[in-house]
């Protein structure tokens, strides 16, 4: 039972500034950093951000279970790393409390609602797409993007463009029927032998190493699809789909079995990286003129998740999509990935904005769609 005091100081007005701890590990990244929130005028200052990576290299792909064991590993000897440089009470604990998978998320939500129980400090259960979606606007220059605002997120997890109303209202307006952009990335960079942690990026590297070798379509012309285009009774749908790309290349390269050079491996690298962004292009140009109604107010579009770090595709959001749209707004590089700072920063406006808070009974979220934030049970207001 929390004594009275406890309780008062649980639901104190807010600090002018505080600091703010947090925590995330949905999939296989444990994070850990901590902002001082020291002028809401200005963007935060990072204290300290860690990011350890579970090694996946040789297992092919995420195993639940290893991202969990890792998870314990190494959160609690982070959070003590961080605590002891940045020596200093901290206010707030902020924590990504879903999507992803459960075993992964309890073990940051474990040591966060330790941490609000042993400091007496609010403790925030985040969206981590939310977290996402909503960086951008932790911005040091000013320059935010306000409400209402179109969010193309494009993950290893997540493939999908959200209006955005407010920090708690989204609309999911095109969503992936499969499996998400940068998994399908990764997947077809592999069967063309490229290698390594986060393969669309080492397969992004590679074709600028030698630009014009990459469009050099002599080399290798692969048939590659474009999925869901208007055909019989489907018309403008409103979807994405990236798993006929995985085929398409196994395909090609099981009927053209001769060793690749690498000026082919260049081209046909070049070619994937176009196919699947021109498909993505199509399908958002597809959903902005079908929700033209609800987008007459819009102008900012803000891309996010680890595919955005991609520069091809700013490139081509840029050019190709309507110019009704004028401004576009993408994280810094670092923080376009997983990493914790989105999750302290989301936090940070929901407890400003909302004073919203979560419970300490609350549990890890495996599925919770960016459309029902408040939806979920939990927060206290
Ligand atoms: P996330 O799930 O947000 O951590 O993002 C990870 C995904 O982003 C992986 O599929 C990465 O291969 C992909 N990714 C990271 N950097 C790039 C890049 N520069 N170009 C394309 N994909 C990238
Ligand atoms: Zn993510």
């Amino acid at each position: 039972m929390l004594s009275p005091k406890c309780l008062r100081n649980l639901t104190k007005p807010l600090a002018r500034n505080y600091k703010v701890l947090s925590i995330e590990t949905s999939c296989d990244d444990t994070c850990v950093s901590i902002l001082d929130r020291f002028d809401k005028n200005k963007a935060p200052s990072l204290l300290y951000n860690q990011k350890v990576t579970l090694d996946s290299l040789e297992a092919g792909g995420i195993i639940p279970t290893r991202a969990h064991v890792h998870h314990q590993q190494k959160l609690g000897l982070i959070v003590q790393q961080a605590l002891s440089k940045v020596q200093s009470p901290m206010d707030v604990v902020c924590v990504a409390r879903g999507p992803g998978m459960p075993g992964a998320l309890s073990v940051g939500l474990d040591l966060a609602k330790g941490l609000s129980v042993a400091w007496n400090k609010p403790l925030i259960g985040v969206h981590h797409m939310l977290g996402h979606l909503l960086i951008p606007r932790m911005n040091s220059n000013g320059k935010q993007p306000q409400f209402p605002f179109l969010s193309l997120l494009v993950s290893g997890g997540h493939t999908m463009l959200v209006l955005s109303k407010s920090v708690v209202r989204h609309r999911i307006l095109c969503d992936t029927l499969d499996i998400a952009i940068g998994d399908s990335l990764d997947k077809c960079a592999r069967e063309i032998g490229i290698r390594g942690n986060m393969i669309a990026k080492q397969m992004e590297a590679f074709i600028n190493e030698d630009i014009e070798q990459a469009h050099n379509i002599e080399y290798q012309k692969i048939t590659l699809p474009n999925p869901l285009t208007n055909k019989n009774d489907r018309i403008n749908l409103q979807a994405f789909s990236f798993s006929p790309f995985i085929t398409a290349i196994k395909k090609h390269l099981a009927k053209d079995n001769k060793e690749l050079t690498e000026a082919n491996r260049r081209n046909m690298a070049y070619q994937i990286q176009e196919a699947i962004f021109n498909h993505l292009l199509k399908r958002l140009n597809v959903s902005i003129s079908q929700n033209a109604d609800s987008l007459v107010d819009v102008k900012s579009f803000v891309c996010s998740g680890g595919v955005s770090a991609n520069m091809r595709l700013r490139e081509k959001l840029e050019n190709e999509l309507p110019r009704e749209i004028t401004t576009f707004y993408y994280p810094e590089l670092d923080l376009c990935t997983d990493n914790s700072v989105m999750i302290g920063w989301a936090g940070i406006e929901l407890y400003e904005g909302y004073n919203l808070k979560t419970d300490l009974s609350c549990t890890p979220i495996r599925k919770w769609p960016v459309d029902s934030i408040l939806d979920v049970p939990g927060w206290i207001h």
